[in-house]
């Protein structure tokens, strides 16, 4: 995209929005940690909702309640098909895994660090920083099985507790009820990735499968841009 002085203005630069799907749980804690990171955070509970957003964050709760208003509402299918990176945590990191929505090629056992008492907080090893991450573990999900795909960005006593696997980013703690905005900073990083257009032989792709004008890419390339 070009300015009015013919500069170009890379897509970075725009300010990403965000849905927080807010049926329950700690939607509100991740709005305010995006909107502390510049990015516009709106409330989700209605499937058209999905639609203008340049990425979505399934918030930690209680996985069995959300599942259940996400029925409710008829968000299941918007959900399903949303293509823009996705960021789970804990309740949020169930609902994305095989048994459920199934959007993540991994299987995932619930409180399976025990019950509430067993609520814990750690400090883990975040890949590629060597500041240690504070995790805050309540009644968090413990991954059974992961496929091929998966990268492991963190992990505790060997296990892994912060992935992405493509587009979607989960953590089976809860990054929003600290001051460390580094798991939320990496989900934009990732957002404002997913927003590039696609690139292929050393040049922007110009349409889907020789379709002129491309604008299916340009749909796809690029963040929402609102006036
Ligand atoms: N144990 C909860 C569940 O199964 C998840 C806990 C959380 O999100 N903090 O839904």
């Amino acid at each position: 995209m070009l300015n009015r002085a013919g500069t170009r203005i890379e897509p970075v630069a725009l300010i990403p929005k965000i849905g927080v799907l807010a049926v329950q749980g700690n939607f509100r804690e991740h709005a305010s940690m995006l909107r502390r990171l510049g990015a516009e955070a709106v409330e989700v509970r209605k499937p058209q909702e999905l639609e203008e957003l340049d990425g979505l964050v399934i918030p930690g709760g209680e996985s069995t309640a959300i599942g259940r208003l996400v029925r409710l509402y008829g968000l299941e299918e918007a959900i399903s098909s949303f293509e823009r990176p996705l960021l789970g945590t804990c309740a949020g990191m169930i609902l994305l895994d095989r048994r459920h929505l199934g959007l993540l090629d991994l299987e995932v056992s619930r409180n399976a660090y025990g019950r509430q008492v067993a609520s814990f907080e750690a400090d883990l090893e975040l890949a590629g920083d060597a500041e240690p991450l504070r995790g805050v573990f309540i009644r968090a999900p413990r991954v059974e099985r992961m496929g091929p795909e998966a990268d492991v960005m963190a992990e505790l006593d060997g296990e892994p507790v912060l992935l992405r696997e493509g587009r979607i980013i989960v953590a089976a703690f809860h990054p929003e009820l600290t001051g460390d905005t580094r798991v939320h900073e990496r989900f934009l990083d990732l957002v404002r990735e997913a927003a590039q257009p696609p690139v292929r032989d050393g040049g922007p792709v110009e349409g889907v499968s020789g379709e002129p004008g491309g604008s299916a890419a340009a749909e796809r390339g690029g963040l929402h841009v609102r006036a």
